[in-house]
């Protein structure tokens, strides 16, 4: 059974463990992952070790001053792989962040990353017009930015930073130039396509867009702005995101999101049969995952979200997938999605339903 172990978890391992981590660890290493956790942690290693090893634990956690959260954060690494060598831990996903702010910026404007398939319907005909290739782009995308701002939605910011993400979704024939909102209303009711099975499936599966004017499918971009275009990788639809990271997660055999069951939010013993939008955005994303039939009763208890059991930094390698969840998760979530700490903190992906 895979699931995700956290620096609290400490407190509820075998004594082994403990045993195993302290041995492991040189003692100022230890002193900087204790510092400033809660008592209970501290105690099970304090139980643990011997006089001598203890008074020198005591005199190093006395010793350090400022906070210095890079040589935390190392220390805590530190013990996840030492937790993670145990045969009994083999399974275990492991808490894991970006080092900071920087880091993940860098992660997201320069670092060198793999080219991606394109994910959803990827016929090879389907044109995808690039920012980079599209004549005229940087007024294109003004244009975008400026009616995105109007309708108040469809620019993500990252907080304490310049960067933003804006999508671009310009059909290549005539040009047009599609704002964010009249992207989601379009995922929410695509041209129905004969070759999907159904349309819950195309719903989830077919990230393309459609020009009426023109009767042509084509792939948006979803961009990372700073001072200039930094990068670009496919667009998708939020349900469209959260399909293919369980996707991804799935060929590793880990269950996430809503693929796992313990992550569903739920509210008991919902009678009004009006459902809020956002809602019943969730109850389709639901029905059109398969997994879920097993789901008891999903019209009686509703559901309210989804926890969030993605690391981003499990990502990397799949950057569509990692911007795609950033632009989808709400300014006050993110500083704990870069850092990690979304599952110690039960966040829930996109935000809880209303
Ligand atoms: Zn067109």
């Amino acid at each position: 059974m895979q699931n995700v172990f956290i620096f609290e978890d400490l407190a509820y391992v075998k004594d082994e463990v403990i045993r195993a981590v302290a041995e492991g660890m040189a003692p100022d290493e230890l002193a900087w992952a204790l510092t400033r956790e809660n008592e209970h942690i501290r105690k099970r290693f304090f139980n643990d070790l011997s006089w001598d090893d203890l008074n020198l634990l005591k005199k190093k956690l006395h010793e350090i001053g400022a906070p210095d959260s890079q040589k935390k954060k190392a220390a805590h690494k530190k013990i996840f792989a030492l937790v993670g060598g145990l045969p009994e831990y083999k399974n275990v996903r492991f808490q894991q962040g970006f080092d900071d702010q920087e880091d993940f910026e860098w992660f997201l404007t320069d670092a060198p990353l793999p080219e991606e398939a394109v994910y959803g319907f990827s016929q090879t005909d389907t044109p995808w017009p690039r920012f980079f290739e599209t004549h005229d782009g940087a007024r294109i995308l003004q244009e975008i930015t400026a009616k995105n701002k109007a309708d108040g939605f469809g620019i993500g910011r990252l907080p304490n930073s310049a960067i933003q993400l804006v999508n671009f979704a310009v059909c290549p024939k005539c040009g047009r130039a599609f704002s964010f909102k009249e992207l989601a209303y379009y995922y929410a009711h695509p041209r129905q396509d004969p070759s999907c099975k159904t349309p819950v499936d195309q719903i989830r599966e077919d990230t393309r867009m459609y020009c009426s004017a023109c009767k042509l499918y084509f792939i948006p971009s979803l961009l990372v702005v700073g001072r200039k275009v930094e990068r670009e990788v496919q667009g998708m639809s939020r349900l469209q995101t959260l399909y293919f990271i369980e996707q991804h997660f799935a060929r590793q055999d880990v269950r996430v999101l809503s693929s796992s069951e313990a992550n569903f939010v739920r509210k008991d013993k919902f009678h009004t049969k009006i459902m809020p939008k956002e809602t019943a955005s969730v109850q389709l994303f639901l029905s059109g995952i398969a997994d879920c039939t097993e789901t008891p009763a999903v019209s009686k208890a509703l559901v309210k979200g989804i926890l969030n059991d993605v690391f981003l930094k499990e990502l990397e390698e799949k950057p569509a997938l990692a911007c795609n969840l950033l632009y989808y998760t709400p300014p006050a979530l993110i500083p704990n999605l870069i850092e990690g700490a979304n599952v110690a903190f039960n966040d829930p992906v996109f935000g809880i339903w209303q």
